[in-house]
């Protein structure tokens, strides 16, 4: 259901339900947790938080629909 994945940028991202997710920062207080953001950060602010891999916590609600395997890019 969950995967960490890097796109062809190197960038560290995360899918989950059909949705991606961006890495955003790590915890100064344990590594172990990482905090996502959606990756339609100009229009949507979702956010994830996971640790060792598995979603601990959702953070507001997806202002789209999921987009898997869509691409949408243009915004710098
Ligand atoms: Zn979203």
């Amino acid at each position: 259901m969950a995967d960490e994945v890097l796109t062809k940028h190197g960038k560290e991202m995360f899918a989950h339900n059909g949705l991606l997710y961006v890495s955003d920062k790590t915890s100064k207080v344990d590594s172990a947790l990482k905090f996502w953001r959606c990756e339609q950060r100009h229009r949507c602010k979702a956010r994830l938080h996971t640790k060792a891999g598995e979603v601990v916590r959702e953070l507001n609600n997806h202002s789209h629909e999921a987009s898997a395997g869509q691409e949408s890019r243009g915004d710098p």
